[in-house]
């Protein structure tokens, strides 16, 4: 038996499906998860000694790769002098400054300690201040785990089948509604029968959570303009976009402004940190400046500021994202060459360094449902014979794809090379 195999065993036990988020269990591929002893750049180390080329980057956060020296320095550095002080530290207004300088919508912001935190803030912020209940997300988008957001959700509730969990009150799931994603005339009908009630509309600019979908042209700028018709408050939810399509995230790439943005992953560096942020106009609202309740025993702690300013500064670098981007585009090239080359039916999607693969004869993949209709069997069969050949993509087929600036052209040749035996055996 693997380590691995023992730990997994011995996990079940004591953690609900041996892991400390759902879809870490393999449960929709099958098999068993390996455990990682350490990563370095590109590559995870499994218990056993098995080397990976990891292309989901903890889930998003790790766009310079694993263990970055830079980061990693910074993180030690920073412990030397305390590792939590429940009180304002400078790496925290540092931190608030170098983020509103990358992305200037957001004019004041909060950090929080994840995703979920940073986006059930902003909607708490967005009710607050327009003074109305209901929401609007799309299908197949996924904000974390907060209630009003697990209403027809992707990731790992796409992944498990449960749309809408148990433990969310009927009474409060009512004020979430939700519309499809890249449709905009669905959405302008919504408003126009009821826009007067809507606090916000939370989207994620380029959807990540059901595979990965960018936006239409024009439904991010028609979401921009129902907001300001109907006086709602426009969430970019950029805890995967922001510093990943771009160093201004989702909304510099395609030059729409939110009212509110959400962050997460890469604004750590590797640590657990989101934040929340936009119009001054809005943010006031928040305590103590104004009624609107928010806060946390480790937000802006010192350590997670000092990997989070140390990632700003590797990435604001020239050429960071131009590279994250060419890597990224030589790989589903080379992917795409490999499964034409095997009669295999697949479509590919690409924003900066994200990137989706679909199986499917559809063609391009723009919606919730098309999605949902591709070949899930296929999709396994190919996750377990890259993870034999030491690739390590999303257990999911609804998780998008993550590079880094570590991923050498050795690991991408590697990579579609596995990938065309794999397609040679579907
Ligand atoms: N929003 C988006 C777009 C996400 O992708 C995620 C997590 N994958 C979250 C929010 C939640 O972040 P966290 O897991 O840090 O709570």
């Amino acid at each position: 038996m693997s380590i691995s195999s023992e730990l997994f065993s011995r996990a079940q036990h004591t953690i609900p499906g041996g892991v400390n988020s759902p879809v870490r269990a393999f449960k929709s591929v099958g098999g068993e998860p390996f455990f990682v002893a350490r990563a370095d750049g590109a590559y995870l180390f499994d218990v056993d000694g098995k080397r990976y080329i990891d292309y989901i980057g903890s889930w998003g956060p790790m766009l310079l790769g694993h263990n970055n020296p830079v980061i990693r320095q910074a993180v030690i550095d920073a412990a030397a002098h305390g590792l939590s002080f429940g009180a304002p530290c400078p790496a925290e207004v540092t931190m608030a400054e170098t983020v509103a300088k990358l992305v200037p919508s957001m004019e004041m912001l909060r950090m929080v300690s994840s995703g979920t935190e940073a986006t059930m803030s902003a909607i708490r912020l967005a009710r607050g201040y327009t003074g109305r209940d209901t929401i609007v997300k799309f299908e197949g988008c996924y904000h974390g785990h907060a209630d009003s957001l697990l209403v027809k959700a992707g990731s790992g509730a796409l992944t498990l089948g449960v749309p809408n969990s148990p433990g969310v009150p009927a009474d409060f799931a009512k004020y979430t509604l939700t519309c499809e994603f890249n449709n905009l005339a669905q959405i302008q009908q919504l408003f126009a029968a009821q826009g007067s009630e809507i606090a916000c509309i939370i989207v994620e600019p380029v959807a990540g959570n059901m595979n990965c979908i960018p936006p239409e042209p024009g439904f991010l700028e028609g979401l921009r303009q129902l907001c300001d018709d109907y006086g709602s408050v426009l969430i970019f939810d950029e805890v995967m976009t922001g510093f990943r399509v771009a160093l201004g995230g989702a909304q510099a790439y395609y030059g729409v402004k939110p009212d509110l943005t959400t962050l997460g992953k890469i604004i750590g560096g590797g640590m657990p940190v989101g934040a929340f942020g936009g119009k001054k106009a809005i943010m006031q609202h928040i305590a103590p400046l104004g009624p609107v309740y928010q806060a946390g025993t480790l937000s802006g702690n010192p350590i997670a500021m000092a990997a989070g300013l140390a990632a700003m500064q590797e990435i604001s670098k020239p050429g960071v994202y131009e590279a994250l981007t060419e890597k990224t585009s030589r790989l589903i090239t080379g992917l795409a060459q490999a499964a034409a080359q095997h009669g295999v039916p697949m479509s590919f999607n690409q924003v900066g360094g994200m990137f989706g693969m679909f199986f499917t004869n559809e063609g391009r993949v723009s919606n919730y449902q098309q999605a949902t209709r591709c070949d899930i069997a296929a999709f396994k069969q190919f996750f377990h014979g890259m993870l034999e050949q030491g690739i390590y993509l999303a257990p999911s087929a609804y998780e998008a794809g993550f590079l880094s600036l570590a991923h050498t052209d050795d690991d991408l040749a590697e990579t579609i090379s596995a990938a065309a035996k794999t397609f040679a055996a579907l």
